[in-house]
């Protein structure tokens, strides 16, 4: 009996690249039946407000396997990414993306660039909570947990060393944000103790990327948090030739999802000149997943025999290089005519009888740390005069109390009281950080012993502000876990 995939073509060169696929995968004769579905712009326009309907959804939950072309988001406002609920909702934790070079067939600079990379999918600045605080400061939460980065560090190490890969790098800017991206590379460390067949480094995300666009080569399997890995895909997508030619999978523990790294193109839709590229390897992906692998390696051989024979749509067309500039439909008839075909010069894939399923395992037990409440950030609005600081730190000074201290003041991250920095320009949002008077701080304000502050101070606190007149606009408390600081230190602190 055939499997029933849910398919949808979305929104601009969607349609187009969808139609070029599906075209492929019946012509190889794959056994699917497709549960086709209306996601994106138009249902959004129809009145969706979330860009899918309530029966597409069920669809969707029905079915395992999700192929899906790409959809249109609106930058700057309107609706949410559909794409991220999806992958959300689905807990598709996983983003693969494998990146190689098709030199000398498709123009690059890499001939062994060969690399994968998995992209952190749940979590992240993703989560899209965002607020706006004051006139001046706007807001964007990073949420990493724990158990998250473990799923997908593991991920990681479990697909290299199921595909025989022998090097991961991890990527975080760990130097910067030392709890959030710190926890990731943390997780990496104690997880890489685990396979010491495989190599294992760490590399700042910003250097990282430089050296991905420099010395692609060098890499093999990189892991990273989601917003890095949105990045660095696109980037070593480029670097390999197109943006056009990569597929992904978006894999969790029950659903999969598979789909080009691109857009919606809108620039070039309805034109029939996108390179479908991207989607038919997403198929192939797709294929080995559910075990069709036969399929999936005739699908891919066909595809490797098209591009060796120089038959190319625009995006990667070269004239010293390919022998016809051609469009996407006419690339898809010329992949179906090679169905049976294997490359003669590149090397034929062969995925073997069987798929290699990747399962893992969290490791981390429980935790049962102590945690302390030992203080709270305040944030304010005040843009009372000429915004100075030390006027503000005697107001405040005059809401301490025997249970709370005020610690400092920060403004856009540097201390500026007490003892700020001169010439500072200071926003209108400002973090005031008091701990319990108990705590004891050396001269430059340091807690060198935390003391347990009462939850209820808080809102005490907070009272004896409203009453002096300042605009709280959130507060953030301070703990500790079993002692250690559960938060970082302000510039200066
Ligand atoms: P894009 O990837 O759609 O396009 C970037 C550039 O690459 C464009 O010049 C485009 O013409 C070209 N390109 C992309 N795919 C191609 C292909 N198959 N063949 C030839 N050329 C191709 O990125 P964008 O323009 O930043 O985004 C457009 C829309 O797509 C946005 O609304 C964005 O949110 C959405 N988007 C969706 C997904 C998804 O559904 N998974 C992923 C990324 C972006």
């Amino acid at each position: 009996m055939a499997n029933h995939i849910t398919v949808a073509h979305g929104d601009g060169i969607g349609p187009e690249i969808m139609d070029a696929t599906l075209s492929v995968l019946e012509a190889a004769k794959v056994s699917l039946h497709y549960d086709r579905i209306d996601i994106g712009e138009k249902q959004f326009l129809a009145g969706h407000e979330t860009g899918i309907s309530a029966a597409s959804w069920n669809t969707i939950l029905k079915n395992p396997v999700f192929l899906k072309s790409p959809i249109t988001t609106p930058q700057g406002g309107g609706y949410k990414s559909l794409n991220v609920t999806i992958r959300k909702s689905l807990g598709l934790f996983a983003n693969v993306r494998p990146c190689r070079a098709f030199m000398p067939y498709v123009h690059g600079n890499f001939p062994d660039l060969d690399l994968v990379i998995v992209r952190e999918n749940e979590e992240d600045l993703y989560a899209g909570i965002e607020h706006q605080q004051t006139q001046e400061v706007f807001q964007s939460l990073k949420l990493i947990s724990r158990p998250g980065t473990e799923k997908i560090v593991r991920y990681a190490f479990e697909y290299a060393r199921v595909n025989h890969r022998h090097k991961i790098t991890c990527m975080t800017k760990d130097n910067i944000m030392k709890l959030t991206d710190g926890l990731f590379h943390k997780v990496f460390d104690e997880v890489a103790k685990e396979y010491p067949g495989i190599e294992a480094n760490h590399m700042i995300i910003d250097i990282g990327s430089a050296k991905l666009a420099h010395h692609p080569d060098q890499f093999d399997v990189i892991v990273t948090l989601n917003l890095y890995g949105d990045i660095i895909s696109d980037i070593a997508a480029e670097v390999a030739g197109s943006v056009g030619l990569g597929g992904s999978s978006n894999v969790g523990m029950k659903y999969a999802m598979f789909e080009a790294i691109h857009g919606s193109a809108p620039d070039i839709a309805g034109k029939n000149i996108a390179n479908p590229s991207g989607l038919i390897n997403g198929a192939i992906m797709m294929l080995n997943h559910m075990d069709l692998t036969e399929e999936a390696a005739k699908i891919h051989n066909a595809w490797l025999c098209t591009i060796e024979q120089g038959i190319h749509t625009g995006d990667i067309y070269k004239k010293e290089l390919s022998s016809q500039k051609v469009g996407t439909k006419e690339f898809a008839q010329a992949v179906i005519e090679n169905l049976g075909n294997r490359p003669s010069q590149m090397k034929p894939v062969d995925y073997g009888k069987e798929s290699k399923p990747i399962s893992i395992q969290l490791k981390t037990e429980k935790i049962h740390q102590k945690k302390e409440l030992v203080g709270v950030d305040v944030f304010l609005d005040w843009s009372v005069g000429n915004r100075n600081p030390d006027e503000l730190g005697k107001l405040l000074e005059a809401c301490q109390s025997d249970a709370v201290q005020l610690k400092l003041v920060s403004n856009r991250g540097v201390r500026v009281y007490p003892g700020g920095v001169n010439e500072f320009s200071c926003s209108d949002h400002w973090r005031c950080r008091f701990v319990s008077s108990q705590s004891t701080l050396n001269a430059n304000r340091y807690v060198t012993k935390f003391h347990a502050l009462e939850a209820l101070e808080i809102p005490k606190l907070l009272e004896r502000l409203f009453a002096a007149g300042l605009d709280t606009v959130k507060t953030e408390n301070l703990y500790t876990f079993d002692g250690k600081r559960g938060y970082t230190l302000g510039q200066g602190e």
